[in-house]
């Protein structure tokens, strides 16, 4: 310790040693205090921003488990991770077991609130059992990584779930099984979308799918399929972020997709696709195609479209429904 000269000191006036340390003290204390405050009230209410490298994370968390194949372990350990990654952002689930035209599916549905959803969000999580598009004839018995077909769709909805506002309208998540193995013996594609619109009870105005939608060089085409109006909507939203590069107002393919059981409900349906990919239905569809950016740019628009939506529905004479 060390001795502090003494210095006489009048009553109401400290010695400029002390009264400068009082003033730090009295600031790191209205510091400490702020910072507080903004924890408590404020930082609740700010919703986070989606973000592409935490969507990547998910892709990349998914493709480690492996081919997300039926009945195997990486299978059953993706659907643990959704749930525990919805439940952590505050979304109840459950999976709906059943079978679809003789083969066995588990889709994930998870849901906010007690209100009936007004949009569904679906995305395929399988892998296909086969990479029959690889260069090489001994690829070809091996399952796909499902990077970005299947990953990159499951991570866009997994960020969502994080970053969507409590008081936007209800949404479901759909996580579907069994998309991808069409053309395989004793298989189809859609299976799990087939089963998971047939118990569908709800009535949401709008469902939208996103396949595929992680590729570092992405255009997505409208799909001539879907629905031409919520098409237009969500084009148009792409439009104003700044994306219109990425969201190419045209059709190019006609895709046979998870939107299809919907459509076929009567429902207004969009699959967000983009089918351009070299590396579809082969061992190299791997994490490092996938691009946080274009994640990131597929998460906003479908984030900021929802708010559009939402209060357009809200509004007298809304023409988007
Ligand atoms: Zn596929």
């Amino acid at each position: 310790m060390q001795n502090t000269p003494n210095i006489p000191v009048t009553s109401g006036q400290l010695p400029k040693r002390n009264s400068r340390l009082m003033r730090l003290l009295l600031a790191l204390d209205l510091l400490v205090i702020t910072g507080f405050a903004w924890y408590v009230w404020i930082h609740p209410k700010v919703p986070m921003e989606f973000n592409g490298q935490r969507a990547l994370q998910d892709v990349v968390t998914q493709v480690e488990f492996g081919p997300r194949t039926p009945g195997t372990a990486a299978h059953a350990q993706a659907l643990e991770y959704f749930q525990a990654e919805l439940a952590a952002a505050g979304w109840q689930s459950e999976i709906v077991t059943t079978t679809s035209q003789g083969q066995p599916v588990e889709n994930l549905r998870a849901w906010r609130g007690t209100e009936q959803p007004v949009i569904l969000l679906g995305a395929h999580y399988d892998s296909r059992l086969l990479a029959d598009k690889d260069d090489l004839p001994a690829n070809r018995s091996q399952a796909v990584p499902g990077a970005n077909d299947g990953a990159s769709g499951v991570a866009v909805l997994l960020e969502l779930a994080r970053t969507l506002p409590k008081q936007a309208v209800a949404v479901e998540l759909a996580f579907f099984d069994a998309e991808d193995n069409g053309h395989l013996p004793g298989w189809d594609w859609i299976l799990g979308s087939r089963a998971y619109a047939a118990a569908l009870t709800s009535q949401p105005k709008a469902v939208v799918v996103v396949d595929m939608i992680g590729d570092a060089d992405l255009k997505i085409f409208m799909e001539g399929n879907s629905d031409p109006q919520l098409s237009a909507q969500l084009w148009r939203t792409a439009t104003r972020l700044g994306y219109e590069t990425t969201f190419v107002p045209e059709i190019k393919y006609h895709v046979l997709d998870d939107h299809i059981p919907f459509l076929e409900k009567g429902l207004r349906a969009v699959d967000l696709i983009d089918l351009d990919y070299a590396y579809w239905h082969t061992l190299q569809d791997t994490p490092d195609k996938v691009s946080a950016i274009s994640l990131e740019k597929v998460g906003k628009t479908l984030l900021a479209w929802i708010a559009e939506y939402g209060s357009c529905l809200a509004a007298e004479n809304c023409t988007a429904q």
